[in-house]
């Protein structure tokens, strides 16, 4: 039987980064992906700040990338331009960079480092009588490993194993995309579109997504919350040509390049971790409900689990979930009750009205709905998080009872 120090189940960004860094601390590590080298991931391909420090953190060049200095933020017929954030912590510069080069950058670092990657394969935990998870089946056989990390992406049939799907208690996300030409397609800002209606005229709890990409095209995409009334009903290639029509002059957008494909935002597992096996990005349920963000926090959780089995393999798994829970559980869990709130029609119309309604609001609606609050000096947007986090918190069993019926 062959076995490894540590097995990746997944080469997106999560799996890659856990193996760049397991592989540079001299763990020896393999990483399955059942897709080719460069395989395609439906996104908008949007890095914020946040995301390009951890993009930093792991020594990858992003010349490649299109540089973006901010985000445009239309509400109805209000339009605002910000800036990324100065912030201490993080860069003041996000980027487009469309997945099948950010991935294949990051799966050609982890081979660089040492890391064994082996495509085309698709693999499935493997679980003993006592519940530990002590390697994955492969269609050649059995491969143990003292730590199994599930980089799947959203939950499927791996997690089912392990227990690890999304909670059905808590919302979820769905989004569309595809590509267009444009000649705005060098443009410093992305763009979103935060009020969307569905072909009802209802208000969707979600936005429409411009990322020019520097190549010519311009990534065009939306995405919902599942907390919105009619969400089993959404028709989101309705609602995405709506939104193209919507943009088409603004942009000169060209026709679609590829046909428009939908994928899941995952926003909660019921478990991250497990005797022999942790859960790192999407397989964590870690997507950022106010801005369907998730490469960040894959990238993040991967190098967090390879640091921590490199310290102590004993104690990794645990110390995993305490310190994901420490940087992220509060913040994703008032995203959550967030996305309940603008479930409601009434509070989603007003509330974007005052969201973009100064330049100093929607500095810190940017700032919040990025994840970019800096702990040493959170400012403005720390204390308003701080605030809404309580607020919600006691608002939260009244807003899910009197969710929207699906
Ligand atoms: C339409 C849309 C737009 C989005 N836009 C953005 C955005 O602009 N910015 C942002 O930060 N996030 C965005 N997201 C979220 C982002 O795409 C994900 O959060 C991110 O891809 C998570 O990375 P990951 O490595 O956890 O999972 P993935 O990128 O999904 O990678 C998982 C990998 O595992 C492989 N795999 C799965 N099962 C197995 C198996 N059993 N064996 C072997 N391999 C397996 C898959 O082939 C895949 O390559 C968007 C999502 C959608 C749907």
């Amino acid at each position: 039987m062959t076995h490894r120090d540590m097995i990746v189940i997944g080469g997106g960004p999560a799996g890659a980064a856990t193996a760049i860094r397991a592989a540079r601390l001299g763990i020896n590590v393999t990483v399955f992906e059942k897709g080719d080298h460069g395989r395609d991931k439906v996104c908008g391909d949007g890095l914020t700040p946040r995301a390009v420090g951890a993009l930093n953190d792991l020594e990858i060049e992003l010349q490649e990338a299109h540089q973006i200095q901010g985000l445009r933020m239309i509400a109805g017929s209000k339009t605002r331009e910000l800036d990324w954030p100065e912030t201490s912590r993080f860069p003041a510069h996000g980027a487009v960079w469309p997945r099948r080069q950010l991935d294949a950058a990051l799966m050609d670092a982890a081979a660089t480092a040492g890391a064994e990657l082996i495509y085309n394969t698709e693999v499935l935990p493997d679980v003993d009588a006592d519940g530990r998870c002590i390697g994955v089946t492969t269609p050649d056989g059995k491969w143990t490993a003292d730590l199994v990390v599930l980089a799947a992406g959203a939950q499927g049939k791996a997690a089912r194993i392990l227990g690890a799907e999304r909670d059905p208690n808590e919302p979820f996300g769905l989004a569309i995309r595809t590509y267009a030409e444009t000649p705005r397609h060098a443009d410093r800002h992305i763009e979103a579109c935060l009020t969307l209606q569905d072909e009802n005229g209802v208000a969707v709890p979600g936005y429409g997504w411009l990322f020019p990409a520097g190549d010519g095209t311009v990534n065009i995409g939306c995405g919902a919350l599942s907390t919105m009334k009619g969400f089993k009903s959404l028709n989101l290639n309705k609602l995405c040509d709506a939104y193209r029509d919507q943009m088409r002059d603004s942009w000169s957008l060209g026709p679609y390049l590829e046909r428009p494909r939908a994928w899941r935002l995952p926003m909660s597992a019921q478990k991250r971790h497990g005797p022999g096996w942790v859960a790192v990005g999407d397989a964590a349920g870690l997507v950022n409900p106010m801005n369907g963000e998730g490469i960040d926090y894959g990238l993040e959780t991967g190098m967090l689990i390879a640091d921590l089995f490199n310290k102590d393999p004993v104690t990794a798994t645990e110390q995993y979930d305490q310190l994901v829970a420490e940087r992220f559980d509060s913040f994703l869990r008032t995203g959550r009750r967030f996305s309940f709130l603008i479930g409601h029609q009434a509070i989603l119309r007003n509330g974007l009205r005052l969201a973009v309604g100064t330049d100093t609001i929607a500095r810190i609606t940017l700032q919040v709905m990025g994840n970019l609050i800096d702990s040493d000096t959170p400012g403005a947007a720390g204390r308003i998080m701080t605030v809404a986090d309580k607020l919600l918190g006691i608002a939260d069993p009244l807003l899910r009872r009197t969710r929207a019926a699906a």
